[in-house]
């Protein structure tokens, strides 16, 4: 009987469909790993949130191109990693996008288990309640229990204003700009209430949720204070933790701060830093501003980035950037071949960065008058009419 039943609750969590024509051998590897996980990163969530799940119920995992593999019809996406959604309660669904895999996804496990945190508390409150939640209490709860706080920090802290302010990245649980940058303060507001001298806080604000309180309501009934009192004291705990963890490399980060700033002058500097900081988190990030102060020089210093990019603590958000200054260059050096294959897998394989349509738009340029331009180029035209190349592409087309 026990078997059985077990056997029944696995199969609520179905594994990954996989919808895409980019899929390559690699990246079905990488998601048979995360099907193989898929159970404990369910039940883990739905043990650490206290869920009480409805008797029956769906998570449905799928693995989808966020553009169409047909350069000619190219577009952009929302530069989200996946995404989870629920139309149809009690089914809710995962959704990866399959170009993260092989651009900038470096720890495709920790996002699954952050998703699963999301689809768990979506199945338990249902959409209303769920939705009716503050972001920062959705991402923070799911940060903080997929164990991405040191991943988030690490975030965080790549970006320069903060590297130069650490206090900056404290900016308000409830901001009007909620981004990314956020995650880490929003998980420490979670671990502040979670640290709280009594059993479960976390799991007592959710029950009140799920009864129907609002919850600002539901965290001054388990704080037993005001909700701005709480907010204040989260903010103080996190001020603490965020100054006692960069204390030691206060040196690093307003290096690294100045770094950013001379940006394509920052040579000399970078290569102090990475002779006195090989192993450190900013070390992908500082590659990368090697590679543009090395200007025309820069070819082999950018694949040295992008290898860094792709590992865990990489600076993935500057991958694309960085291949369409390689591309440049290599089209500088009449390497126009290499310089047209770099463009096109950046059309490809783009996170929804805006150089996307850069590459479009010089790619069409550089192998004009080839047949396979002109589409190219209506293309551009059509998503960014107003970009400083279109009239260039225009006179081709037309
Ligand atoms: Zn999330």
């Amino acid at each position: 009987m026990m078997a059985w039943l077990s056997l029944a609750l696995l199969l609520q969590v179905d594994a990954f469909t996989i919808e895409s024509k980019k899929i390559t051998p690699e990246i079905r590897k990488e998601i048979e790993k995360l099907d193989a996980i898929r159970n404990d990163a369910f039940d883990s969530a739905k043990k650490q949130v206290a869920a009480k799940l409805p008797g029956e119920f769906q998570v449905i995992l799928e693995a989808v191109d966020g553009a169409d593999p047909d350069p000619a019809k190219f577009t952009r996406h929302s530069g989200m990693t996946a995404e989870t959604s629920s139309r149809d309660h009690p089914k809710v669904k995962i959704r990866f996008y399959v170009e993260y895999f092989a651009n900038g996804l470096g720890s495709p496990e920790s996002t699954l288990r952050h998703e699963m945190v999301h689809a768990v508390m979506r199945l338990d409150l249902g959409n209303e309640k769920y939705g009716k939640l503050p972001k920062w209490f959705r991402e923070g709860v799911a940060v903080f229990i997929a164990g991405q706080m040191q991943e988030k920090l690490s975030h965080g802290l790549m970006q320069p204003s903060v590297a130069k302010d650490p206090e900056t990245l404290l900016d308000g649980l409830e901001d009007a700009d909620h981004n990314l940058g956020d995650y880490w303060e929003d998980a420490m507001a979670i671990v502040s209430l979670s640290s709280l001298p009594m059993r479960g806080p976390l799991w007592k604000v959710i029950d009140h949720v799920r009864d129907g309180k609002d919850y600002k309501l539901a965290i001054e009934m388990v704080t037993g204070k005001p909700f701005d009192d709480f907010v204040k004291d989260a903010r103080e705990h996190a001020t603490k933790s965020l100054l006692a963890q960069v204390a030691q490399g206060r040196q690093m980060y307003g290096t690294y701060a100045e770094i950013a700033r001379l940006n394509e002058e920052s040579g000399a500097l970078c290569e102090t830093f990475l002779k006195q900081w090989p192993k450190v988190p900013l070390r992908s990030a500082v590659l990368y501003y090697r590679a543009k102060a090395a200007k025309d020089e820069g070819l082999a210093a950018f694949d040295e980035f992008l290898a860094s990019a792709r590992e865990p603590h990489g600076k993935v958000d500057f991958i694309d950037d960085a291949k369409l200054r390689k591309a440049r260059l290599l089209a500088k050096k009449d390497r126009a071949k290499e310089s047209a294959e770099l463009y096109a897998d950046i059309v490809y394989w783009h996170i929804g960065s805006a150089v996307a349509i850069d590459a479009l738009y010089e790619w069409g340029l550089l192998i004009h008058p080839d047949a396979k331009a002109a589409p190219l180029l209506k293309r551009a035209l059509e998503l960014a009419p107003k970009h400083r190349l279109a009239d260039k592409a225009k006179k081709l087309v037309e």
